[in-house]
């Protein structure tokens, strides 16, 4: 299954907060039938003989993303939700993917199609391991969360897009489940929801967005609609034609329209935890030795002006080094949140303060080895 990967939108990477796939997939073993057990008891276990319309659409998916089909499908009862969700206890068990009857009475057959692939997808790409935002009380945190929540969506809809192999039918799809609308209500038209989207775009940004689990369908249907373009989607069914860009283009074309939606609030932020932690980590490492010569001094000030004054004042106080301890504690737990490559960033720029500042390299090794520990990096430290 790991043909899918090169598919998946870029900002869709768990190794950002410390999550590493391959490891679960070794490690779980353990099963849980309770939850099928639930299934079995309340819900229609799909066959083809029952079900011939989401059995057809199961087995066209499987054909075309080629992979095995090793789920339980089932159909419960909701007439008022369109929607479906993908459950794993574990990589162990059979995955159980459960549509509700909403979902089968809206959608046509290739519309199923979309869903079910996006569904697969989200147990192909192990989405069930990512982190959980509602078990998060730090912000900044839980907005990076919903951030990798966004993207696994987009990536399970380009996978969607290849089970039906039709653009239209992916917009469709996306366009039923966020209207409810079935097809006599409605004309198909692209272009006007484009319409809409550049509307959300002008208001500046959009809370509802940077707060949501799923992305807004506006931006899903643009992202499939730019999918749809690629050289790679191209190749997967061995098309003549060869697509206008390539996916880390897409993929980069995307990430200035989510920001445009989102707005910059995340990334604001992300910024003043990672300038507070350099700021007393680096100050940190300059008294290394017990001293702030003028030279010094005047060096820290330059590397970060005016900020500098305010860390440079406080070790006027009496309490000098109890506040910086505090200080130090306080910013490296908050960086210690923030996502790998910014906390990998920090390291380096540490290291190269280190490097830069006179002083005992051996002292100023230390101090790096305590700022790595706080910020949960392992790895010994060297510059
Ligand atoms: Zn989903």
């Amino acid at each position: 299954m790991d043909f899918l990967d090169k598919y998946k939108y870029h900002k869709d990477d768990p190794s950002e907060f410390g999550i590493d796939l391959k490891e679960f997939k070794k490690n779980s073993n353990e099963l849980d039938n309770s939850h099928l057990s639930n299934l079995l008891t309340n819900s229609v276990r799909v066959s083809k003989e029952i079900l011939p319309k989401v059995g057809t659409a199961i087995e066209t998916v499987f054909k075309r993303i080629k992979i095995e089909n090793n789920f339980n499908f089932f159909v419960t009862a909701d007439n008022n939700q369109a929607n479906a969700s993908c459950s794993l206890m574990s990589s162990a068990s059979r995955p159980d993917i459960v549509l509700t009857s909403r979902l089968i009475e809206l959608l046509s057959l290739e519309e199923l199609q979309f869903v079910i692939g996006h569904e697969v997808a989200h147990f192909v790409y192990q989405h069930a391991l990512y982190p959980n935002h509602n078990n998060v009380d730090d912000r900044n945190l839980k907005l990076n969360i919903l951030n990798l929540s966004r993207a696994a969506e987009i990536s399970a809809d380009r996978i969607g897009f290849l089970a039906c192999n039709s653009l239209e039918d992916s917009l469709r799809a996306n366009f039923k489940l966020a209207s409810g609308l079935s097809d006599k209500h409605f004309n198909f038209k692209p272009s006007t929801y484009l319409d809409q989207l550049r509307d959300l775009e002008d208001l500046g940004k959009s809370s509802t967005e940077l707060w949501s689990t799923h992305p807004s369908f506006l931006i899903r249907m643009q992202s499939l609609i730019w999918f749809s373009m690629t050289k790679e989607y191209h190749e997967f069914f061995d098309n003549k034609k060869k697509g206008t860009y390539n996916l880390r283009e897409i993929d980069e074309k995307l990430d200035i329209k989510i920001k445009k939606i989102t707005g910059d609030e995340l990334e604001i932020s992300n910024k003043e935890i990672y300038e507070k932690a350099l700021i007393w980590g680096s100050l940190d490492i300059y008294l290394s030795d017990k001293k702030f010569s003028k030279i010094e001094q005047n060096e820290f000030a330059s590397r970060f002006g005016k900020k500098a004054n305010k860390a440079i004042s406080l070790l006027k106080m009496s309490s000098a080094r109890d506040m910086l301890d505090k200080k130090i504690d306080i910013s490296f737990t908050e960086a210690s949140k923030l996502l790998k490559t910014e906390k990998d960033k920090l390291v380096e720029e540490l290291k190269t303060v280190g490097k830069e500042t006179g002083g005992d390299k051996m002292k100023k090794l230390k101090i790096l080895g305590k700022l790595l520990n706080i910020l949960g990096i392992k790895k010994p430290v060297s510059f």
